[in-house]
């Protein structure tokens, strides 16, 4: 019987890392095609805000990127190949020195430290090749170093303990470690969650208080509405690294906080960061930092469920081609595989996230002026070089956010 699941899963695993390669060229293709179909003109609705010539550069970087994106899949492919079928983690594992604990670590940490490595080529070649062609790039090779160097260390700081208590739980507690370790992982990520604002983000980035005289009053007006303070609004200097545009919402508690990237703010008018300003209010009015970290904690319980449940079965083991039963092995099949299975959950995961742009879109046409939030959207639109064109089955799959089209329809029936 054994055997027999053993054949299975090995056959499904190798089948689903061959058809969601596919999905994901096919998926990339479609969305390419679009991109060269609307090329020779600004769709109808943005013709009032997007130049020909600002519309075609999108074009050309949504191509690059796709086209850089599908070399890339195709890398991961023969990785996930090379790791699992033919055995690499399989082979690191034994390679290393057998000392307990220590052991499951260090599998654990050679394994990231290697997928880190063979992922260098593809950041440089991201930042110092492809942004610098469209004029985003603004990072240099001494920044680059020290970023990357700096979450090494973090990585090292935060990662290597929580590994050491996983594998520790696991060799200790018997059959209930799998909870335990929920519980311990689960403490964590709510640590983390409120410590990046205010400790870890700053590592990398400068934040100021938004400012500005005009900004002043209504900044106060709106935060207040929203049941925040205007100590919670920052500018970050986005600029040191890129020239694309963006704001965002994070933290928790007493650490919750609304960030704006310079480069955004200095191509958009007053009304527009209010508009932008209030979309963001509305992600944490809305609460959806809490309702995103309940189904996070829900996941993982689930995850960590099965983990207990498959710990010792020798199937699930040599049906991922690694015949070692042990800790470090299983968290790394938890993380390796399972993006596999799930990758066709992820229309569901998107649509959850486009139906709370809309939400936050809705509250900040509610809060200050629809109009403003289309201009101040479509001049990131612009700013970003990100195409207003999509295909309706590559955004289905992959768009956090609802097409520039859809937006900016529904805002536009919100003005009434
Ligand atoms: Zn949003």
């Amino acid at each position: 019987m054994t055997n027999l699941y053993t054949y299975y899963l090995q056959v499904t695993f190798i089948s689903l890392v061959v058809i969601n390669h596919l999905a994901e060229i096919y998926l990339a293709r479609r969305q390419v095609n679009t991109f060269q179909k609307n090329k020779s003109e600004v769709p109808f609705e943005f013709r009032h805000f997007l130049s020909l010539a600002d519309h075609q550069k999108a074009i050309s970087y949504g191509t690059a990127r796709l086209n850089l994106s599908q070399a890339r899949l195709a890398w991961d492919a023969v990785l996930l190949f090379y790791w699992f079928p033919f055995r690499g983690a399989e082979k690191l594992y034994l390679a290393l020195p057998d000392w307990g604990i220590h052991h499951e670590v260090l599998f654990l940490v050679a394994f990231t430290a290697i997928s880190m490595l063979l992922n260098l080529p593809w950041s440089v070649y991201t930042t110092f090749v492809l942004e610098e062609r469209f004029g985003f790039n603004r990072s240099t090779p001494r920044l680059f170093v020290l970023d990357r160097l700096k979450g090494l260390v973090l990585a090292g700081l935060l990662g290597v303990p929580l590994l050491y208590g996983i594998v520790f739980l696991f060799q200790s507690f018997g059959s209930l470690w799998w909870l335990w370790s929920f519980l311990v992982l689960t403490a964590f990520q709510f640590g983390l969650l409120w410590l990046y604002p205010a400790v870890i983000a700053p590592l990398f980035n400068k934040f100021k208080p938004l400012e500005g005289a005009e900004l002043k009053s209504g900044i106060e007006d709106l935060v207040t509405r929203a049941g925040f303070n205007a100590r919670e609004v920052f500018v970050m200097d986005a600029s040191k690294r890129s020239s694309h545009g963006n704001a965002y919402f994070t933290g928790l508690g007493k650490n919750k906080r609304v960030v704006f990237f310079d480069t955004l703010l200095k191509d958009l008018g007053t009304a527009e960061v209010l508009a932008i300003l209030a979309h963001e209010l509305g992600h944490m009015k809305l609460r959806h930092i809490p309702k995103s970290l309940v189904a996070s904690v829900v996941f993982s319980f689930i995850g960590f469920w099965i983990m207990g449940a498959l710990a010792d079965e020798n199937w699930f083991f040599n049906g991922h081609f690694v015949r070692v039963i042990s800790p470090g092995v299983l968290l790394l099949l938890f993380t390796q595989a399972i993006p596999l299975y799930t990758f066709w959950a992820s229309p569901v995961f998107s649509w959850v996230s486009r139906k709370r742009e809309f939400e936050a879109d809705a509250y900040a046409a509610r809060e200050t002026k629809a109009e403003d939030l289309v201009s101040g959207l479509l001049k990131l639109y612009q700013q970003n070089a990100s195409p207003v064109v999509t295909d309706g089955l590559y955004s289905t799959f992959y768009h956090s956010h609802p097409p520039a089209y859809e937006r900016v329809r529904r805002l536009e029936s919100l003005k009434a």
